[in-house]
């Protein structure tokens, strides 16, 4: 087992790393930039280093200045969270060279799914089924029209390096394609600086739905259910629940067991999330995150496998020690996230949390690194804290949640709890009934000013 992990990695989920360490009996090394210096990560980890000023770029995306933090304090392992750099393999491939272990995929594994095209062949391969679309990257207009006019308008263009739903575009006609193709591959290059595209056919009404997976490297692999991330914004996911009010058993297990094939036979080391987008009892692969996801605790909830401390335990060499058959669900869990944004425009709204109340009792969780009296930094994302809720039934977990989503105070800034107010309150939601657009869908009918 490793002595000491350094979390390159700030707000909720570096808090939420601390914890496995602390329970693992791990020293503990915050790294942070000068506007987060009076973060909670930094007060609760055993050592702590100022890696760089307040842009990411210079700080938490900083590799030489984290490479220094590991030889100052001598950490033999680095946990990379979600976001910043947890999904570059050269990142995962300079910490081997210098002995230190990444916590988290192999390197050829992240770049694999990180070329969503080479993903979506691999899947292929694999057994797992992918949305129709084009075998590679498109170049020419003329190569997308004929690809599109074989599956059907409408279709979307999206970026091979995509991430965060940059560089998606959707396209009704043949005419529209020239100017789509151009758009999404500026976007994709500003973002990514990689402007490969490709085309996939456009579901309608799908639904989001992933699947929770974990490797030892070796050839032993498990899926730990689903989580339904339908209600999205912008392509961002703003609720979460597990288990789909979708499935049902057998279909649960039949994917479930495809997937965690596809895994062994990959050799695949760490926790990771295959995405299918699920429509009309059909499932139709999408991508692969190879890291641990926001949304992470939703799984954690019904199966009670902490998927931090197995994510270390894996890294440091151990065996699986789950099997298949270890992995029972129970009850169901709905995740928030609570956002430092007006919950009608979205825009963001960082400043000083001058009352902060959590809710708490049976079933209530919270994700969070904020505090009373705490000023959230503009220059990250807007993430406040997550509310996790479980029951043991679907309508039980709502009724806790909107009793947890009265309870809880967070004042001074704007945040998106009055849209999760809303939502409970809902019939479609209470019903389970909707699908990747029926969020934006309310948000448009105005029922949200009231
Ligand atoms: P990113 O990596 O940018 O997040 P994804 O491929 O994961 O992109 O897609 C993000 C979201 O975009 C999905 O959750 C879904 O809502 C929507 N989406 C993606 N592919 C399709 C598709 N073929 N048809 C309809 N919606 C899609």
């Amino acid at each position: 087992m490793f002595d000491k992990i350094l979390i390159a990695n700030r707000g909720e989920i570096a808090l939420r790393i601390l914890r496995a360490c602390k329970e693992l009996g791990i020293s503990s090394v915050a790294v942070h930039s000068t506007a987060d210096e009076d973060a909670m990560h930094v007060r609760l980890a055993d050592e702590s280093v100022c890696i760089g000023p307040p842009p990411a770029r210079d700080s938490y995306l900083n590799i030489p200045a984290l490479l220094a933090a590991c030889e100052i304090t001598g950490a033999d392992a680095v946990h990379p969270g979600y976001g910043f750099l947890s999904e570059n393999a050269r990142f995962a491939e300079i910490l081997q060279e210098h002995s230190i272990h990444f916590i988290g995929p192999k390197p050829a594994h992240i770049r694999l799914m990180g070329d969503k095209i080479e993903a979506k062949r691999t899947a292929k391969r694999l057994g797992i089924p992918v949305v129709p679309g084009s075998d590679g990257p498109i170049s020419t207009s003329q190569e997308a029209i004929s690809v599109a006019n074989s599956i059907g308008f409408p279709v979307l263009v999206k970026a091979a390096a995509g991430g965060g739903g940059r560089g998606i575009k959707i396209v009704q006609k043949p005419e529209d394609f020239e100017a789509m193709l151009a758009t999404a591959r500026a976007e994709a290059k500003a973002a990514f600086a990689e402007d490969s595209v490709y085309i996939e056919k456009y579901l309608a009404e799908p639904r989001h739905i992933e699947f929770q997976v974990l490797g030892d490297g070796h050839g032993r692999a498990i899926h730990l259910g689903e989580r339904d991330c339908s209600l999205q914004r912008r392509y961002q996911k703003l609720w979460e629940e597990g288990p789909s009010p979708a499935l049902n058993e057998p279909m649960r297990e039949s994917i479930g067991e495809t997937v965690a094939k596809a895994m062994r036979e990959l050799e695949y080391l760490g926790a990771g999330t295959v995405e299918f987008l699920y429509d009309n009892g059909n499932f139709y692969f999408i991508e692969m995150n190879t890291r641990i996801q926001v949304e992470h605790p939703v799984t954690e909830m019904i199966t009670d496998i902490d998927l931090v401390l197995e994510q270390i335990r894996v890294a440091a060499g151990g065996d699986l020690e789950i099997s298949q058959s270890d992995v029972k669900f129970h009850g169901h869990a709905v995740e928030c996230r609570i956002n430092a944004e007006n919950p009608v425009s979205f825009r963001a709204s960082p400043g000083k949390i001058v009352h902060y109340h959590p809710p708490g009792g049976l079933g209530v969780r919270v994700d969070s690194a904020v505090y009373h009296g705490y000023s959230i930094p503009p220059y990250y994302d807007s993430l406040v804290g997550k509310l996790i809720v479980h029951g043991k039934t679907r309508g039980e977990c709502l009724m806790r949640l909107k009793r947890a989503l009265d309870e809880f105070v967070i004042d001074g800034i704007e945040t998106t709890m009055p849209l999760f107010r809303a939502l409970v309150r809902e019939k479609d939601i209470i019903d389970g009934d909707y699908h990747i657009h029926w969020l934006e869908e309310f948000l448009r009918s105005g029922r949200m000013n009231g």
